[in-house]
């Protein structure tokens, strides 16, 4: 086709008028997109497509943008906080979707809090005063900010970390207008190390959870209680940037992460840690601590930048109560991570014997916790391995799956991990695994 066959915006809109619903604005929109692209094609000697294609071309695009982008996925891969697949599983809850009391006192038909909705439970969870806003991120911005604003925040040098998408320590402390004060070695830091970098410049003392990365060897860091002594007899605040929040023992399912309650026994004035970790809710950050700062962090005016939206209260709140009541089984990241080798074994044998006549093993391996905890945070599982002839074709027709299914490629087989799968859908991996397969069969 050359450049004067290409049809015009006019042939392809009477063509298309009558598709159902579409404004006829988008629609020419849409058409102009496309054929400007045919052009462009065209003029680098590209093959243009013909008019049919054309204007399939252009119906396509509407369905994608009638069709919605965020979907549901079966997370086959085993991490349990998985950073692309929107990190802690959401808990279930009945989104309000008209209007609430977000901000609405009930009782006295005056002005309510927001945060009433949630200090409660935070309490009765932590014992401290809390806050929550949009992330971690914002909650270490936030504390810098407020504690530590013109002066200066000592910190060791084997903590100053990158968690991933460009959030380092030093770039948030530069922007919260706090100077950053580096002590010890990357390796090993002394609670000598922070006493001598203290001055009348000192703010802040910060700890930071190294979250993503592990050191070993010839290593050593004060303990928290030593931090907290050290703060107190020189009267300044201490900090500890937590990552995780985790906030139920998981050390008999071998995961060794800071609990946020230790922290704050430990005498920590002021902590914060992410809500879609391994606290298992919707993304948000949390700031506890001693009730005079929490305030001032509270009066902040980036505060009110950071603060949560009501569908996050909503689903943090059916969270938190889950923790509260001790109803782990309702919080499907801590429900994965407590579920034992044998229940996953059993699981991955039931998948195994849907599968009859397609190629596959069933084996022990590990699932990994993943979302900024640390690399060696790994629990036994046992997983289904596909033995395929083209696994990228095969993981390829698993994520076009009309529920995507993600999965692993680990030696050139495709390995499902049922950890991660909800028990309800098994059914529909079974079926998008015998879909994906059976084109090579045929
Ligand atoms: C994950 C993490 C953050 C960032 O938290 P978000 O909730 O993702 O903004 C900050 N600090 C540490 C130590 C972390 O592990």
């Amino acid at each position: 086709m050359s450049l004067r066959d290409l049809p015009s915006v006019d042939e392809l809109l009477r063509e298309l008028e009558s598709f159902d619903g579409v404004p006829r604005a988008l629609l020419t929109n849409e058409i102009r997109s496309v054929l400007a692209e045919q052009r462009s094609a065209l003029k680098h000697n590209a093959a243009a497509g013909t008019h049919d294609s054309i204007s399939s071309l252009v119906i396509a695009r509407l369905e994608r943008l009638r069709s919605s982008s965020l979907k549901r996925v079966i997370n086959a891969t085993g991490v349990v906080l998985h950073t692309n697949l929107g990190r802690a599983p959401l808990p279930s809850f009945a989104p309000i979707s008209g209007y609430s009391n977000l901000e609405y006192d009930l009782a006295t038909g005056k002005r309510g809090k927001r945060d009433s909705h949630l200090a409660p439970l935070l309490e009765g969870l932590l014992g401290k005063p809390a806050i929550v806003v949009n992330n971690n991120a914002a909650a270490v911005y936030l504390v810098l900010n407020e504690l530590a604003e013109g002066g200066e925040v000592v910190v060791s040098r084997g903590e100053l970390i990158e968690i991933g998408d460009g959030f380092r320590i030093p770039d948030i402390m530069a922007h919260s207008g706090a100077l950053l004060r580096e002590v010890g070695t990357t390796n090993r830091t002394r609670i000598d190390d922070y006493e001598h970098a203290i001055s009348d410049r000192t703010r802040l003392i910060l700890r930071v959870h190294p979250s993503n990365f592990h050191l070993s060897g010839f290593t050593a860091r004060p303990a928290l209680g030593e931090l907290a002594a050290l703060g107190q007899r020189r009267n300044i605040p201490v900090y500890e940037d937590l990552g995780s929040g985790c906030l139920v023992d998981l050390r008999e399912q071998g995961i060794n992460e800071p609990l946020v309650a230790e922290s704050l026994a430990a005498g920590m004035n002021v902590v914060s840690f992410s809500c879609d970790k391994l606290l298992g809710g919707p993304q948000a950050g949390i700031i506890a601590g001693d009730a005079v700062l929490i305030e001032r962090i509270r009066r902040n005016p980036m505060y009110r930048a950071f603060r949560v939206d009501k569908l996050i209260i909503q689903s943090l709140e059916v969270t938190l109560q889950h923790l509260l009541f001790e109803n782990w089984r309702e919080i499907p990241a801590l429900r994965m991570i407590r579920a034992s080798a044998e229940q996953l074994r059993q699981r991955a044998e039931r998948v195994s014997q849907a599968l009859t006549g397609i190629p596959h093993q069933v084996r022990e391996s590990s699932s990994v916790i993943g979302g900024g905890s640390t690399p060696n945070e790994v629990i036994p599982t046992s997983i289904v391995e596909l033995i395929v002839d083209d696994a990228t074709e095969c993981d390829r027709r698993l994520r076009s799956n009309k529920v995507p299914v993600i999965a692993r490629i680990e030696k050139k087989r495709i390995v499902l991990d049922l950890r991660t799968v909800f028990g309800e859908d098994e059914a529909e991996l079974v079926q998008a695994v015998r879909c994906a397969v059976a084109p090579n069969r045929t």
